[in-house]
C-alpha cells in the first residue's frame, strides 16, 4: 500500500496518510485486483458514440469507449478504472482489446449497414500505451486481423502528453506511417497551447467539453473555441466539438465552422446493437439544429 501511494504521489515525495487517502488507496488496489480478473473473465466491453458531421448532417465517425461491468460493483466508470489500469500496466492489454473489438465492430457495420455505416472509428490511447514499445506492432496486428483500412482508424491522444514528449511525438509519427490518423483529445485542458499545435503530428483537434459547455454563456469561451478552430483550419486539421448537449451549442459551433460534433444532444455512448439501430434511424441527414 505504501509503495502504491508513493507511486501515485511521485517518487521521493513525502506522503502523509489520512483516512480518506487510505480508503482511496484500498479501493484503488481492490480495483486493480478486480481489473486483472475482469480481463480474464471478459467483463470489459465497448460502447460507441456517434460523431456527427455538421455539413453532412449525419454520423461520419464513432468513438469507442471502454466500459466495465463488475459482478458486484456494477458499472465502474473509466474515470475510476483507466487510471488504475495505467498505473498497473494493465492498460496495454485493455487497450489492445478495445482496439481489436472496435476495429472488428467497424468492419461489421460496413457489411451490415453499407452506406449508412460510419466512415471512421476513433479509439483512445493512453500515455502508457504510447510509451509501450510494442504499440505500433499491436496496432498493425489489429489492422490486419480486422481488415479495417488504416485510413478508417483514428487514435485519440491527450494534449499534455503529445506536446511535451519527443518520444511520444516520434511514436505518433510511426503510427501515422501505418496510414491511420491522430486526434488530439480534450484540447484546451493540457499544458500545451495554440502556439504549439503546429509542432504536433495530429490530424484532428477535439475541443474539450469544458469549453463547449460554456459556449452559450461565456464570450471568453466562445473566443477560445473560435481561435482554436481558426488555428486548426490554418494547419489543415479538422475539428470536433466534444460534449454538445444543447442545440444552441451545436448552432454556435456550426457558425464557427467547427467540422463535427459529439455529445448527448445526438446520442450517449451506446452498445453496438443499439448504435446499429441509431445509425439506421439517423441515416438520413439530421435536421439542422
Ligand atoms: P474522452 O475520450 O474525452 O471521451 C469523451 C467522454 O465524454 C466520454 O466519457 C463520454 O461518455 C463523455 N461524453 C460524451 N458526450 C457527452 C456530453 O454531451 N456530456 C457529458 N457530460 N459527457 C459526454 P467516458 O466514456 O466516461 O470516458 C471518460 C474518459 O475515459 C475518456 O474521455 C477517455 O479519456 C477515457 N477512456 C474511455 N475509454 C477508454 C479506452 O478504451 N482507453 C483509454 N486509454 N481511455 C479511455
Ligand atoms: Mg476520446
Ligand atoms: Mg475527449
Ligand atoms: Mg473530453
Amino acid at each position: 500500500t505504501a509503495m502504491y501511494e508513493a507511486k501515485r504521489g511521485g517518487r521521493g515525495r513525502y506522503v502523509v496518510f489520512d483516512p480518506s487517502m487510505h480508503e482511496r488507496v484500498a479501493r484503488g488496489l481492490a480495483i486493480e485486483n478486480d481489473l486483472r480478473l475482469a480481463l480474464e473473465r471478459d467483463e470489459l466491453f465497448v460502447v460507441y458514440q456517434p460523431v456527427v458531421d455538421f455539413s453532412a448532417g449525419r454520423a461520419g465517425a464513432v468513438e469507442a469507449l471502454a466500459r466495465w461491468r463488475h459482478p458486484t460493483r456494477g458499472l465502474v466508470t473509466p474515470a475510476e478504472f483507466i487510471p488504475v489500469a495505467e498505473e498497473s500496466g494493465l492498460i496495454v492489454e485493455l487497450g489492445r482489446r478495445v482496439l481489436d473489438t472496435a476495429c472488428r465492430q467497424f468492419v461489421a457495420w460496413q457489411h451490415e449497414l453499407g452506406v449508412l455505416a460510419p466512415q471512421s472509428i476513433a479509439v483512445n490511447l493512453s500515455t502508457v500505451q504510447l510509451r509501450h514499445a510494442g504499440l505500433v506492432a499491436d496496432v498493425q496486428a489489429c489492422l490486419d486481423a480486422s481488415g479495417i483500412a488504416p485510413s478508417q482508424l483514428q487514435l485519440e491522444v491527450t494534449e499534455s502528453l503529445a506536446a511535451q514528449d519527443e518520444v511520444a511525438r516520434t511514436r505518433l509519427r510511426e503510427l501515422k506511417a501505418l496510414g491511420l490518423t491522430i486526434a488530439l483529445d480534450d484540447f484546451g485542458t493540457g499544458y500545451s497551447s495554440l502556439a504549439c499545435l503546429h509542432q504536433l503530428p495530429v490530424d484532428t483537434v477535439k475541443i474539450d467539453r469544458s469549453f463547449v459547455s460554456h459556449a452559450e454563456t461565456s464570450e471568453y469561451h466562445r473566443a477560445l473555441i473560435e481561435a482554436t478552430i481558426r488555428v486548426a483550419q490554418t494547419l489543415g486539421m479538422s475539428t470536433v466539438a466534444e460534449g454538445i448537449e444543447s442545440s444552441g451549442q451545436a448552432a454556435l459551433l456550426q457558425q464557427m465552422q467547427c467540422g463535427r460534433g459529439q455529445g448527448y444532444l445526438y446520442s450517449r455512448p451506446l452498445e453496438a446493437a443499439a448504435l446499429t439501430h441509431w445509425l439506421r434511424s439517423h441515416g438520413a441527414p439530421l435536421a439542422a439544429a
